[in-house]
């Protein structure tokens, strides 16, 4: 077993980059020169992370943290285009958050489902035979395939649940959920006995269920990351509604009215927000107090006064289980969905360098303008848009690309040639 849960994980993914273009020409017997027949490179595989609901930790990621999707092919004669690269699918957790590394920044969060593209792979070059005009028969050239994304990625897992139980270890959160769902989670008396987080499913009637979650106990310090608790924390973050366990059978020497305080002082510490969120208090071991009501009704008393809903039970008899159940199934009703976290991450414009970078070549009567920076430009620019365009044309003008064209003699309609993109110069 392994000794620690794993919710945090940092990766480096990498699409594929598209392969080149072909220069190729049609060859026949008996014909002397034939066309340009270059097929193209193929698309480079993208990286796609998809919800594996099989999995709750992120701990396949200790041990691999490189993931490269395929390249693809390079164009061949005949028109061949090459075959795209095999886009590489990465399954995790629901609930995980696709951060970006550098920034911190929430590039999506898997959990409705549906796939995510956090990596694209890059376009593949285009073989000669598209440069062929009616004055330039034979190019004998062709382009180079565009860079798949690369990007640092920082997995985070927080779990979806409708509601999470908290309290002091040992108080019974375990055997609770294992009493209200089909979960099977640890049972000891000892504390920490809750490594990692399970999640069950509760049934409260005909085609009505929640999602119970099973934090590991938190503890006085926790805020501050003393013992376990801390690392947990952000794992009911998303919970709607708390059911905060209390042991009322003075086990242990222990007071249930302080133990619930220092639990709230506890969440504050962490978030105000976590502190505010809609809370059962359950009297836990009811069937341990013998005749003394004290215990309980003393937490009663305090809780009320503070405006939350208590409930007296015990997981060992199941004695008020039904009736929690019911009553959290209410409050849901009337609670706010799942939090679900938007995605902020804003990609850093490409880095622009200077017209030196480059090779800019005059073939066939075409100037052939390629580079690092220019080809990662490329990938970011849409093409189709008019403004998009204008700006890269912005670039160019900015960086020195036409100034160093025009020493080299470009003139008046000259067909400038940059990676899949053709358009005439005008001065
Ligand atoms: P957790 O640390 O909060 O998850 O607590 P567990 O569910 O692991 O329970 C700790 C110990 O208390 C175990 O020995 C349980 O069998 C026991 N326990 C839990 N609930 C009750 C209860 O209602 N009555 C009695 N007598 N024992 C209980
Ligand atoms: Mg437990």
């Amino acid at each position: 077993m392994a000794t620690s849960f794993v919710d945090k994980a940092r990766i480096t993914i990498k699409a594929g980059n598209g392969g080149n273009g072909a220069v190729a020409f049609h060859r026949e017997k008996y014909v002397a020169a034939g066309g340009p027949d270059g097929g193209d490179g193929g698309k480079g595989g993208d990286i796609v992370f998809v919800v594996d609901d099989n999995m709750s930790t992120l701990m396949d990621f200790r041990y691999k943290r490189k993931y490269v999707a395929g390249t693809g092919a390079d164009g061949q004669g005949k028109r061949c285009s090459g075959k795209d690269g095999e886009s590489l699918y990465i399954r995790v957790p629901r609930g995980t958050l696709v951060r970006d590394t550098e920034t911190g920044g929430i590039m999506h969060d898997m959990s409705d489902g549906k796939p995510f593209i956090a990596a694209r792979g890059g376009k593949g070059g285009w073989g000669n035979k598209h440069f062929a005009t009616p004055t330039r028969q034979v190019p004998r050239f062709a382009k180079p395939g565009l860079p798949g994304e690369a990007h640092d990625i920082t997995l985070e897992l927080k779990l979806l649940a409708d509601v999470g139980l908290v309290g002091f270890p040992n108080v019974g959160k375990s055997t609770l959920l294992s009493v209200v769902s089909k979960a099977h989670p640890k049972i000891a008396n000892y504390h920490f006995t809750t490594l990692f987080p399970n999640l069950g499913v509760v049934y409260v009637d005909e085609g009505r269920s929640f999602v119970m979650a099973d934090i590991p106990g938190i503890i006085e310090g926790a805020s501050k990351g003393a013992g376990l608790g801390h690392d947990f924390l952000r794992h009911i973050e998303r919970c709607r509604l708390l059911i905060h366990l209390v042991d009322v059978s003075g086990s242990e020497g222990r007071d249930p009215v302080e133990d619930f305080d220092a639990i709230n002082a506890e969440l504050r510490e962490y978030s105000a927000e976590l502190a505010g969120r809609r809370q059962i208090v359950a009297a836990n071991k009811c069937d341990l107090c013998g005749g003394s009501r004290d215990n309980i009704e003393r937490l009663k008393a305090h809780v009320e006064a503070l405006g939350y809903k208590f409930i007296e039970m015990s997981a060992a008899t199941h004695h008020g289980t039904r009736e929690l159940v019911k009553m959290a199934a209410e409050q849901l009703r009337e609670l706010p969905p799942v939090i679900h976290f938007e995605a902020d991450y804003v990609p850093p414009e490409p880095v622009i360098g200077t017209a030196e970078d480059l090779t800019i070549e005059k073939c066939d009567d075409v100037w052939v303008v390629e580079g690092g920076w220019l080809q990662r430009l490329m990938s970011s620019v849409n093409f189709s848009d008019n403004e998009s365009m204008m700006y890269f044309d912005r670039v160019l003008r900015d960086n020195g690309v036409y100034k160093r064209m025009e020493e080299m003699g470009v003139r008046d309609g000259d067909t400038v040639s940059i990676y899949n993109l053709e358009f005439e110069y005008r001065d």
